[in-house]
């Protein structure tokens, strides 16, 4: 790895996963800057970021001693470079996992270094996903109920082949619309639907963790 490549850090923190199938797995969040989509429900400011070299990243993770480190953003597989990254993450013995809305591919040999891929594609830009979906396999989907994710998250079933298939209930101000993921959940479930559709919370919102 060249260390002295520097990479976009938004913050580095401990904490639990909060959502999908990896809930309450102690990890270290490393969030990087920069996305290609703009949600309007977005909770992240993904603008304000620091370019930080690999070796100061790498001493900053290794500082916790936690051997799990989730890659997140923003949109961190737009990144580039971030191949040269992961590599030293995985050979230190890190399992590596990303979030990613799934859109984007700087570098696509990069999709291998992960040891888990959860894809969030957004409903809100789905004309995008139904012209090119970068990510088509992973091994958790997590869809946020937007008010049209229905027909949305039936095509995602199709395109994007997955182990698992979440609801991610949608927040705003604070208020998390739970209800609205539930019924969605119920109406996707209906007949014999394989896997199916199951509920994600943000619990780390719900008891205050980051
Ligand atoms: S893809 Fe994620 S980080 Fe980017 S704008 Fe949407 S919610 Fe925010």
């Amino acid at each position: 790895m060249n260390e002295n490549i520097s990479y976009p850090v938004v913050e580095i923190f401990r904490s639990l996963q909060g959502e999908g199938f990896n809930t309450g797995r102690e990890m270290v969040f490393l969030r990087l800057g920069g996305c290609n989509l703009d949600c309007p429900w977005c909770d992240t400011d993904f603008t304000r970021f620091e370019m930080i070299p690999a070796a100061e990243i790498m001493r900053r993770i290794d500082s916790y001693g936690v051997k799990a480190l989730l890659v997140t953003g923003g949109e961190p597989l737009i990144v580039k470079g971030l191949h040269a990254l992961l590599e030293k993450f995985r050979s230190s013995g890190y399992w590596v996992a990303v979030e990613t809305n799934g859109l984007a591919v700087a570098e696509r040999d990069v999709l291998k270094l992960f040891d888990y891929i959860t894809v969030s594609p957004k409903a809100c830009y789905a004309r995008l996903y139904y012209e090119a979906t970068a990510v088509t396999r992973a091994h958790e989907v997590r869809v946020v109920a937007e008010s049209n994710a229905l027909e949305f998250c039936r095509f995602v079933g199709e395109r994007i082949k997955a182990e698992r298939y979440y609801i991610s209930p949608c927040e705003r101000e604070g208020v998390i619309d739970i209800e609205t993921g539930v019924r969605l959940l119920g109406v996707l479930n209906q007949g014999d639907v394989r896997p199916p559709w199951l509920l994600s919370l943000q619990t780390h919102k719900l008891c205050g963790l980051r």
